[in-house]
C-alpha cells in the first residue's frame, strides 16, 4: 500500500492534474506481490482499465520503476459492486439509457455534471457591447465583430490568443450573442475544451461516439471553443477535434477558437492540427495599455451604477496592469470595502483596499519623481520645464509631465500647477488635453510615455 500512494504522488506530478483527478485518483489497489512484482489495480469499470492501459500504463511503470528499481507487471480488474451511496447519486442522471449500468453509474461524476451542459448559453454581459477597445485587443475585437457579421466567410477558423483574464472568453461570447441575434435560427454552440474533452470521454464510455460526433458536426453552424490548449497531450481529443475540424470547414461553418498561445507554441499538439489552427486569422490580445484601463473601470463602475471618481480609477489602473480580471476585482473591492465602513469613494480607501490584495503598501508616487523621469526621458532640466520657455522642445516634455503628474500622483489640479512654476490651475487643463490629441495621433509619443510611466513603476 504503501508503494501505491509513493507512485500515486509521482503520478501527480507526471501527469496533468485533470488526468490525474478523473483517471488515477479512483484506481484503488485490489494486490500488491512485492516479491512477485505484481501490481493489480481496481478500476471502476472496462473502458475506465482500457484508457488507463493506453494513455498512462507507461507512466505508471515509470513511477514504479522509478521508486522500487524493478519492472512491474500492471493489470487492472473492474469494480465489483458500486458503493450504493455513489450509484445513488449518478444514477437517476444516466441510468435511463444505460445499455451496461454497472460500467455507466461509476461514470467520473464531474464528468457526468458537465456533459449535462455541453453548451452552456452564454454569459449575458459579455457582448460586443461590454467590450471595450483600445490598441491592444481592437484587432482582436474587430476579427470576432466580421466573423459574426459574417459566418463562415472570412476567416475560418478565428483564433484569439492571449493571456489570462485579457477578454478571450468575452469576445468568444460576444460572438455567439451577435450571431444570435442577427439570426435567431443559427445554432451556435460554445463550448470550454475541457467540457469538450469530457463529452468525449462520455461518448466513449457510453459507447455514443455517432451523438458526440453528431453534435459538433451536423447540429451546430457556428462553434466557439474556449482555451484549446487543454487539449495539449491528449491525444484522442486532438484526433476527433482534428476531424471535426475538417468536417466544419469543407462545410464553411465558422469556428473561433481561444487559446493562450500561438498554434505552433502549443505543447504536445500534433503538428496536422496546429497547422489547421493556422488556417484562418490568428489575432492576438495583450494587456491593455493604461487609457483602456481606466474606461475599462469606468465601463463597469458604469453598469455596477457606481459613481467613479477619475483619481480613483486612475490609482487602480496604475496598480493593476496585466489582468483585466483583477482590474475588476479591484474596483469591486474597493467599493465594497466603502460601502462597509461607510466612506466615500475615494483615493484614500483606493489605497486602503488595494494595499491587501497586492500584498505591499501601494507606495505614491511623488511629482518630484516624474519630473525627473520626464527629464531623463527628453533631455531637458527641471529648470526649463518649471521655467517660462516656450520652445518646443520644451513645452512638449512640460505638458507630458503635467499629464503624468495628473495621472500617476494624487495632486490637485491646482497643485499641479504651482508645483510646474506656479502656472494656471486652467493651463494645466490645456496641457492634459494637448497630450492625449499627441498620444492618439503620435505613436512615437505613446511609446515615450509608457517608457517613462515603466521607469517610474520599477
Ligand atoms: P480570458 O478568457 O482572456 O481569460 P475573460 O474574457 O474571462 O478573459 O475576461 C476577464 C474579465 O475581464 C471578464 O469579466 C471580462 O468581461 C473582462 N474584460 C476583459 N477584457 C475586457 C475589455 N476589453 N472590456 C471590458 N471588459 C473586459
Ligand atoms: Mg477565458
Amino acid at each position: 500500500m504503501e508503494l501505491w500512494k509513493k507512485t500515486l504522488s509521482s503520478l501527480r506530478d507526471a501527469v496533468e492534474p485533470y488526468d490525474y483527478k478523473h483517471w488515477i485518483a479512483p484506481v484503488q489497489v485490489e494486490r500488491l506481490d512485492e516479491s512477485r512484482r505484481e501490481l493489480v489495480l481496481t478500476v471502476p469499470d472496462d473502458t475506465h482499465g482500457r484508457w488507463l492501459e493506453e494513455h498512462f500504463m507507461t507512466e505508471i511503470k515509470k513511477a514504479l520503476h522509478a521508486l522500487t528499481q524493478s519492472d512491474y507487471a500492471v493489470s487492472f480488474t473492474t469494480a465489483e459492486a458500486l458503493p450504493a451511496a455513489l450509484a445513488e447519486a449518478v444514477a437517476p442522471a444516466i441510468a435511463p439509457r444505460a445499455p451496461r449500468e454497472s460500467a455507466l453509474l461509476v461514470a467520473p461524476v464531474a464528468s457526468v455534471a458537465t456533459a449535462a451542459t455541453a453548451s452552456p448559453d452564454l454569459i449575458d454581459r459579455y457582448r460586443f457591447g461590454s467590450f471595450v477597445d483600445g490598441p491592444t485587443n481592437q484587432f482582436a475585437m474587430s476579427a470576432a465583430r466580421a466573423v459574426a457579421d459574417h459566418p463562415g466567410t472570412l476567416y475560418n477558423p478565428l483564433f484569439i490568443f492571449g493571456g489570462v483574464g485579457l477578454g478571450k472568453t468575452h469576445l468568444l461570447h460576444a460572438v455567439g450573442h451577435a450571431v444570435r441575434g442577427k439570426n435567431p435560427s443559427a445554432r451556435v454552440s460554445y463550448v470550454t475544451s475541457e467540457q469538450y474533452v469530457n463529452d468525449l470521454i462520455m461518448g466513449i464510455q457510453r459507447n455514443e461516439m455517432n451523438q458526440f460526433r453528431a453534435r459538433y458536426r451536423d447540429d451546430c453552424d457556428v462553434l466557439l471553443v474556449d482555451d484549446i490548449q487543454f487539449f495539449a497531450g491528449k491525444d484522442r481529443s486532438q484526433e476527433e477535434f482534428f476531424h471535426m475540424f475538417n468536417t466544419l470547414h469543407s462545410a464553411h461553418k465558422q469556428m473561433v477558437l481561444t487559446c493562450d498561445s500561438l498554434p505552433q507554441s502549443i505543447p504536445l499538439m500534433e503538428d496536422r492540427l496546429k497547422s489547421r489552427l493556422q488556417w484562418g486569422l490568428i489575432a492576438d490580445i495583450k494587456p491593455p495599455g493604461f487609457e483602456t484601463r481606466v474606461a475599462i473601470l469606468r465601463r463597469k463602475a458604469e453598469a455596477d451604477g457606481v459613481i467613479l471618481p477619475d483619481e480613483v480609477a486612475m490609482v487602480v489602473a496604475r496598480y493593476v496592469t496585466q489582468n483585466v480580471r483583477e482590474l475588476e476585482g479591484a474596483l469591486m473591492r474597493i467599493v465594497a470595502m466603502a460601502n462597509m465602513l461607510r466612506r466615500p469613494l475615494d483615493v484614500e480607501i483606493t489605497h486602503q483596499a488595494l494595499g491587501n490584495i497586492i500584498g505591499k503598501t501601494l507606495e505614491r508616487i511623488a511629482p518630484d519623481a516624474v519630473l525627473r523621469a520626464v527629464c531623463v526621458e527628453y533631455k531637458v532640466s527641471a529648470g526649463d520645464i518649471k521655467g517660462p520657455r516656450r520652445h518646443r522642445n520644451i513645452t512638449v516634455p512640460r505638458q507630458i509631465a503635467m499629464y503624468l503628474v495628473r495621472e500617476l500622483t494624487d495632486e490637485s489640479l491646482p497643485q499641479i500647477g504651482a508645483f510646474f512654476g506656479g502656472r494656471d490651475h486652467s493651463t494645466v487643463i490645456n496641457s492634459l488635453k494637448r497630450v492625449e490629441a499627441m498620444r492618439d495621433a503620435n505613436p512615437e509619443i505613446r511609446v515615450q510615455i509608457d517608457r517613462i510611466r515603466r521607469s517610474l513603476r520599477d
